[in-house]
């Protein structure tokens, strides 16, 4: 029973623990289960929650790697256009200022929430939960921060991005000759890492995990009150 224990992530309570299925609605008690296996609706049998081994670090190392690749997606040469001899390199960030200037606002800010915001947030939430839950400590507002983390989750837009920038590319072939930069390597590699962080814990445990953190913290804040008051 240790041994199960110790595959399993921690939890405060084991009654009163449900989870609804996404595509039909039934609910289903959430029953500790072992690293590497999942747990399936009895009624479509779509997954319900999976138990991911080393959760906390595999999304925290995608988490910190896709940081590094989001940099460099910003900083680094994203493209090459070479029309007739004459050579134009762009990154990323002199793309959006380019279309701002050229009074393409609209498209300058969906850019610019779309490759950096929404990532940013996403990469930021995650750290900012799971690094001190490696440590079973929690950071203030770990509440609201995961509530943004779980909101903005499915807005996640870099993938569409690079389908229209693939598009783009290929008009854009007919006209000059094309070279992608380590720019457009890095977003491949943001997407990639953005994909494995975010899948790396599942949100059943990581609210597990925050719950049994905060009930640890104010057990240890009413013990440090009660040792003020004796
Ligand atoms: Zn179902």
């Amino acid at each position: 029973m240790n041994f199960l224990h110790r595959q399993t992530w921690p939890r405060l309570h084991d009654e009163g623990h449900e989870v609804a299925c996404r595509f039909c609605d039934s609910l289903h008690e959430v029953e500790l289960i072992e690293e590497g296996q999942s747990a399936s609706c009895n009624t479509c049998g779509a997954l319900l929650y999976r138990n991911r081994p080393q959760s906390l670090e595999r999304a925290i190392a995608f988490g910190l790697s896709g940081t590094l690749f989001l940099i460099g997606m910003l900083a680094l040469p994203f493209i090459t256009l070479d029309v007739q001899g004459s050579a134009t390199t762009v990154s990323m960030v002199e793309t959006a200022v380019r279309l701002w200037l050229q009074g393409g606002h609209t498209i300058a800010i969906t850019v610019l929430v779309s490759l950096f915001v929404l990532p940013l947030t996403i990469l930021f939430s995650l750290l900012y939960i799971c690094i001190p839950l490696s440590r079973g400590k929690t950071l203030p507002g770990v509440q609201l921060v995961g509530y943004l983390f779980q909101v903005i989750q499915p807005w996640i837009m870099v993938e569409v991005f690079f389908l229209g920038t693939m598009v783009s590319l290929l008009k854009l072939m007919k006209l000059a000759d094309v070279s992608m930069g380590l720019g457009f390597w890095s977003m491949i590699a943001l997407m990639l890492s953005l994909a494995a962080s975010v899948s790396g814990i599942d949100r059943i445990e990581l609210w597990d995990r925050i719950e049994v953190a905060l009930a640890q913290k104010n057990t240890e804040g009413a013990a440090v009150e009660g040792g003020v008051e004796c």
